[in-house]
């Protein structure tokens, strides 16, 4: 049963009310490890669900364009003073209404469109509104791209600074999508200061890393933090930008009116709710929980023979190149999907596989942490994980119901925030 529970909407529109339940067993029965994902506690969902998604409240705190701003305005100034006490910022922006908005805020606030942008290309981990070709950013802006080393894996930070020295981008990008090794974030704010470019540190996967104090911080480093809440820091879907108070008003400007009308104010409250919890000593121990499953199953990966992108990890996230495998990314994903193990096909750098069918699986851990299981468990994973794609590159397809079984059976003993399972 869903947690908090539908009663209303199970009675006036069962058709919908049956998805989600359906939705939510399906969460419960599958080891998530889609890096991007998590499972937020009842008390975000119940803040997400409110009657504050009735209200307008264009502007910001004391500055709205719209009258009845009571109650608004005290919970958008908690969920803004939370993320200052949990990030140690000097200024943030909880209105963008999610990730890529949070971004498009920035080259709005520092960029004049044509001017140029520079990031980690999209193929290397990168995130399409670092301005890859097809996004707006790419096209609206001259995107110059970074690459990461092909005998490391990692972030080539000599080329980055030749690149920044050549093609002097006002805004240069650090943090991306399939990044598995921890952000040099000192060496980018050299560069960019050396080129003076603004620098955005874009944390939206490692935000709770970070948060909860596993992965290193980027303030008093970047210009402007911009981040979601929904990946490692469990949140409800929405974003942030982070500031040094320098840039307070422009990034306010950018956000509103710049780029956005009246802010979610239902997400707002999940945002407080949320970076409260991030505030609490257990939630450091979840972050250090994910990346220490997240090392565990590298080297159960590695010891099974698998190539991972860098060579293992620093964080939540694993890149796998599955080409000494004989299969290709999607149908390693699709048949580990079968098998209630759920990821994401994803390219590996230097991929020479198309992007629609690209050479690597991504892996991510926060999830199946949040869920509460531990190290010990991650070779069982990786078992799990190596049975399915040696089976799925023979195209046995034997295994697959075995190892759901298995999986279901495993996670029936860990409950999952926002449901539960009735006999
Ligand atoms: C997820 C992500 C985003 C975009 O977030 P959306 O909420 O999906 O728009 C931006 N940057 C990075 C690095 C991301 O991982």
């Amino acid at each position: 049963m869903h947690e908090p529970p539908v009663p209303h909407l199970r009675g006036q529109d069962p058709e919908i009310a049956g998805l989600v339940e359906d939705e939510a067993r399906r969460q419960f029965e599958k080891l998530r490890l889609i890096a991007s994902e998590n499972y937020v506690s009842p008390a975000v969902l119940e803040a997400a669900g409110t009657v504050l998604t009735n209200k307008y409240s264009e502007g910001y705190a004391g500055k709205r364009y719209y009258e009845g701003q009571q109650i608004v305005d005290p919970i958008e100034t908690l969920a803004v003073d939370r993320a200052k006490e949990v990030f140690g910022v000097e200024h943030a922006n909880v209105q963008p209404y999610s990730g890529s908005p949070a971004n498009l805020a920035v080259y709005m606030a520092f960029l004049e469109p044509g001017d140029p942008v520079m990031g980690l290309s999209l193929p290397m981990g990168g995130h399409l509104t670092h301005g890859w070709s097809v996004s707006a950013t790419g096209k609206w802006f001259r995107p110059v791209r970074y690459d990461v080393r092909a005998d490391t894996g990692r972030i080539d930070l000599d080329q980055v600074r030749d690149l920044a020295l050549k093609e002097r981008p006002k805004l240069i990008w650090c943090g991306g999508t399939a990044i598995p090794r921890t952000i040099d974030f000192p060496a980018f704010a050299e560069i960019a200061r050396e080129v003076g470019a603004v620098l955005a540190a874009d944390i939206a996967h490692i935000a709770g890393l970070i948060a909860g104090g596993a992965h290193p911080s980027p303030v008093g480093h970047a210009d402007v933090i911009t981040t979601t809440t929904h990946k490692t820091l469990r949140g409800p879907r929405g974003a942030m930008v982070m500031s040094t108070a320098e840039h307070a008003k422009a990034v306010d400007k950018a956000v509103f009116p710049g780029l956005q009308g009246g802010p979610h104010n239902h997400t707002t409250a999940a945002i407080a709710v949320a970076l409260r919890e991030a505030a609490q000593p257990d939630f450091a121990a979840y972050a250090r929980q994910v990346v220490a499953n997240a090392k565990a199953l590298a080297a159960a990966l590695l010891d099974r023979g698998y190539d991972l992108i860098s060579g293992g990890t620093d964080n939540h996230l694993i890149l796998i190149d599955l080409t000494n495998k004989g299969i290709g990314g999607k149908p390693a994903a699709q048949a580990l999907d079968r098998a209630g193990i759920e990821l994401n096909y994803n390219a590996v750098p230097f991929d020479p596989r198309k992007p629609f069918d690209p050479s690597g699986l991504r892996v991510g851990t926060a999830a199946i942490t949040t869920r509460g299981l531990g190290e010990d468990l991650m070779p069982r994973v990786a078992a799990w994980m190596d049975e399915v794609v040696q089976a799925a590159a023979k195209q046995d397809e034997s295994v697959v119901e075995r190892v759901a079984g298995q999986v279901r059976e495993l996670l029936a003993s860990y409950p999952m925030p926002g449901w539960t399972a009735t006999p």
